[in-house]
């Protein structure tokens, strides 16, 4: 006991300011949900029954999470970098993406699949700044140019119809309209198709403009992205 003691103290003494924030925050967490709910974690012992999948880009400002105010087990979430999800491929290769998406359909059967795009995304800025021809200073990247080429359908799309604009309006079009392409990749995947015709599943293109503070829903049959949650909503 002593020793451990001994342990913790040497612990404290040598952990950083961010280690120090995050274990504060788990405690916080903890003294909230277990001891403020232990019937919810007393049935996500046995197991989880998320509402929806939601996939999100790995900003650290547009945790879907902290932006849904959502409790422990409500979202199954897959964040990466601009929220992008690979064709529907049977290649043998480690699938990520398609792991957590065929999980979530297949086994957790969510109803709700939602991709969220935001604004003034890095990985989209990477995207556009390297097709005009400004590529990134410093450590040159490896893996970021070739997965952000995923959004490539909407960036030739920016490009033919909007050649004189800013690199700025270019990025913001293209993190719109790469939702939308997205809304419709994900009908490649068979299993996302059938159960999309038979009424059990539904896809959703979001969009959390973080300049403006509004949350957007595109809506396919207008082909427009309108406010879901307004500006001036509380
Ligand atoms: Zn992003």
């Amino acid at each position: 006991m002593k020793y451990r003691s001994h342990l913790l103290r040497h612990r404290l003494r040598h952990q950083s300011p961010v280690i120090t924030k995050l274990t504060s925050g788990f405690r916080r967490f903890r003294q909230r949900w277990y001891r403020g709910d232990e019937e919810l974690f007393q049935a996500l012992r046995q197991g989880q029954n998320p509402h929806a999948l939601l996939i999100a880009c790995s900003d650290s400002r547009v945790d879907p999470v902290l932006l849904t105010d959502s409790k422990p087990g409500d979202l199954f979430v897959m964040r990466n970098v601009a929220n992008l999800v690979p064709p529907y491929s049977k290649d043998g290769g480690s699938h990520g993406v398609s792991a957590a998406i065929e999980y979530a359909v297949k086994h957790l059967e969510v109803r709700d699949i939602i991709v969220m795009g935001h604004a003034c995304c890095g990985g989209i800025r990477a995207l556009v700044d390297a097709a005009e021809g400004e590529g990134h200073h410093g450590e040159p990247d490896e893996f970021i140019g070739p997965w952000v080429t995923l959004a490539r359908n909407a960036l030739h799309k920016v490009q033919y119809t909007m050649p004189g604009a800013s690199r700025e309006d270019k990025a913001h079009a293209c993190e719109l309209l790469s939702v939308r392409f997205w809304l419709k990749a994900w009908r490649t995947f068979p299993w996302i198709m059938s159960r999309v015709e038979d009424g059990t599943l539904t896809l959703h293109g979001w969009y959390f403009d973080l300049r403006s503070r509004e949350l957007l829903e595109y809506d396919e049959k207008r082909d427009v992205f309108h406010p879901l949650v307004g500006h001036s909503e509380t």
